[in-house]
């Protein structure tokens, strides 16, 4: 067996030595316990936080234990009542090619969902990301502009699609030419904006020409200060992510624009997906239906193999991908 430990806590962005590969005997299952073997393993900007020590809605990964996070696997093994050998599983995993598990946050994987990766994804908790934040926090009305930042990613290119289909213009910022393609020519966007290139304020204007009434942010810094320039009286600001802050060593002290909000009456409002837990089956409901009649669509950027997992969280930072990215641990 092989796992990937959290060596220690990094400052700033993670180096080779935040990760320590580790080797030891596959173990058997007691009573009650399921042996899983990892296919996928899904990687995501939220646990660049769970590896510093400070209190949040998670609890800080363990310096010396396996990273974990969302995955899909296969049981090989099983001694709990629930589960037999080839049964697809998906939830919370260790970073390890065969994980033990007591049943506890895991659950199957729909026998519906095609592909069944869509699990990690659009109809797994990036999807409900999108969904209730932006369908609840931000509460779009037809005819409203939206503006979505980081919006090639997971979160956002669902984001996106959803307040086109309730009637909005919607306006993506992203992070290249292909991925400003990708939102205009495939998602439906009607503007794309590429923040590394474009001089965003008057992209911004001219992408805008009402204003902006509900900006969806998944990554803060600069992009956002030149969003907020551009909102509308009584416009929403849905804080679901600020990945710019991520691997910053002391906060930034940005122009500060609370005077803006009080001109504007602006409101901004941070949510964690888990505040809607209660409702996830309505959600995943919804968004399978939309993602099977291809009114929802998604990409995925896979990379190959266990040993990336750590590369393949970073490229999160380097803006490696389109849509959710993911790591292909094994063969089903
Ligand atoms: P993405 O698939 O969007 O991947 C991250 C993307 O962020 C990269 O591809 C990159 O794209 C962009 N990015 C990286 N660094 C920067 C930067 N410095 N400035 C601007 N953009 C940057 O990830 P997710 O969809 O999984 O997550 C998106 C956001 O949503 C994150 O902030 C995440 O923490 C948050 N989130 C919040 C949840 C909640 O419950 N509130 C739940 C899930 C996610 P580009 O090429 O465009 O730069």
């Amino acid at each position: 067996n092989q796992a990937i430990l959290l060596a220690k806590r990094p400052v700033g962005l993670p180096g080779p030595d935040t990760f320590q590969f580790v080797s030891s005997d596959i173990p058997e299952p007691r009573e009650g316990q399921v042996l899983i073997r990892t296919l996928w393993l899904s990687v995501d900007p939220y646990m660049r936080g769970r590896m510093n020590d400070v209190k949040s809605y998670t609890p800080p990964f363990p310096v010396g234990e396996p990273i974990r996070g969302g995955g899909i696997g296969e049981v090989v093994a099983s001694r709990h009542p629930a589960y037999r050998p080839g049964d697809l599983i998906t939830g919370d995993l260790p970073w390890q090619l065969y994980a033990l598990s007591d049943g506890r946050g895991i659950r199957p994987v729909d026998p519906n969902l095609r592909p069944v990766t869509a699990a990690l994804g659009v109809v797994g908790m990036t999807g409900l990301t999108a969904y209730f934040g932006l369908l609840e926090v931000g509460r779009p009305k037809p005819g409203e502009t939206v503006v979505v930042s980081g919006a090639a990613g997971a979160v956002g290119s669902v984001a996106g699609q959803l307040a086109k289909m309730n009637g909005c213009r919607v306006v993506g910022v992203a992070g290249s030419n292909e991925k400003i393609r990708y939102l205009t020519e495939e998602l439906g966007f009607d503007a794309g904006i590429n923040y590394k290139t474009d001089d965003l304020r008057s992209a911004l204007r001219d992408a805008c020409p009402n204003g902006i009434d509900v900006y969806f942010d998944n990554v803060g810094g600069p992009v956002t200060d030149a969003v907020l320039f551009q909102m509308n009286d009584f416009g929403r600001i849905v804080l679901c992510g600020q990945i710019a802050a991520y691997n910053l060593e002391r906060p930034e002290v940005g122009p500060r624009l609370f005077p803006l909000f009080v001109m504007r009456r602006l409101c901004a409002q941070g949510f964690i997906v888990s505040d809607f837990a209660r409702r996830f089956d309505e959600g995943l409901r919804r968004l399978a239906a939309w993602h099977q009649s291809g009114r929802l669509k998604c990409r995925e950027t896979v990379v190959e193999g266990f040993e990336r997992l750590p590369d393949a969280f970073l490229g999160l930072f380097r803006g490696d991908n389109i849509g959710k990215l993911l790591v292909k641990v094994a063969e089903p």
